[in-house]
């Protein structure tokens, strides 16, 4: 098979695009569709300053070298939340990421703040161990964002996660998640931009990516994953792409374009949500006394604020580095 830029012999093929590409094409081709999703969904400037939440697999660090490459001034976040080896190693590839390309990494670790695991923080709470998860790195890269004033949080979540939670949100009709389900979520008081720049490539392409950019990830999965509903709709997905190859492209980015509207039409009215403040942290919650944080982290004798101090001390701290560092280039002593 030959390249359809340049004749020469190709190395991966996109079948929803009926197209294949050598090796300086195919890396051309996925950093132009990131820069092309950019560009439509009005994502953020040029000069903007952005945070990604890493988290050692594929999408994050493919997506921070994408991002990079094209000239934006991103940092990455690394949330440790102490999930035995897969925190330990996942944690490993992003830091060594981070050094190659000499790129700002902040981390926030559960075990540095409050000296337990998130394995040990689900014994205690209520909800699920997924959603807890989903819900404290949430919180940790809102507060980043917002302490640290970037313009937007950036997220790896690509085509397959996007269909995926599609799908889940279809079949449950949860009408809410239906209506917001956008790659850019602009902000509001108290809550960070999002933008999700890889939602128009899937996961294979992502990994095709990394591979050719010799970028190092961690492959397996989240072991606490194992048996959570999304992945059986994503195998569902994955087999109907197989059959009717541009199948999840047709169904996600077809939403977004034709179905979305329909959703938000004539139910405005439903649409006002109540929103009030944390007595403790400050943040938006649609509850009268604590956010779901809070809650949380309260429930288990662990003091929520901990967690702002935290942060604040990192950027402060990588604040002061930057500026040393400036006037040591500036009188030539490096
Ligand atoms: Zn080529
Ligand atoms: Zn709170």
């Amino acid at each position: 098979m030959k390249c359809l830029k340049c004749n020469e012999k190709a190395v991966l093929e996109i079948k929803r695009h009926k197209a294949a590409f050598c090796k300086t094409h195919y890396i051309e081709h996925i950093q132009n569709q990131v820069a092309k999703t950019i560009k439509k969904f009005k994502l953020f400037p040029p000069k903007a300053k952005l945070i990604l939440a890493i988290s050692g697999g594929k999408d994050s660090l493919a997506l921070w070298d994408i991002l990079l490459d094209l000239g934006y001034n991103v940092d990455g976040l690394y949330i440790d939340l102490g999930i035995d080896d897969y925190s330990t190693n996942s944690r490993h590839k992003s830091e060594k990421f981070s050094e190659k390309k000499q790129s700002n990494l902040y981390i926030i670790s559960l075990k540095e703040i409050y000296d337990i695991g998130l394995n040990n923080i689900s014994k205690h709470t209520s909800r699920k161990f997924c959603s807890l998860c989903g819900m404290i790195k949430r919180y940790i890269m809102n507060k980043t964002a917002l302490l640290g004033d970037y313009y937007a949080v950036v997220t790896g979540h690509n085509l397959d996660d996007e269909a995926t939670s599609l799908l889940g949100n279809l079949l449950g009709w949860q009408v809410g998640y239906l209506k917001r389900q956008e790659p850019n979520m602009p902000p509001s008081e108290g809550l960070a931009r999002k933008v999700k720049p890889l939602c128009r490539l899937s996961e294979r392409e992502m990994a095709g990516y990394c591979v050719l950019k010799n970028i190092d990830y961690i492959i397996e999965e989240c072991p606490m994953a194992k048996g959570a509903s999304s992945i059986t709709y994503k195998e569902a997905l994955n087999h109907l792409e197989a059959k009717s190859p541009g199948i999840k492209d047709q169904f996600y980015l077809g939403f977004l374009r034709d179905g979305q509207d329909y959703f938000r039409d004539g139910n405005s009215e439903k649409e006002e949500i109540d929103l009030y403040h944390c007595s403790l942290c400050g943040q938006p919650t649609t509850s009268q006394d604590k956010c779901n944080f809070c809650k949380q982290m309260v429930r288990v004798n662990l003091d929520p604020l901990k967690v702002n101090e935290n942060i604040k001390d990192k950027l402060i701290h990588k604040h002061w580095l930057t500026i040393i560092f400036t006037y040591l280039i500036l009188f030539g002593y490096c």
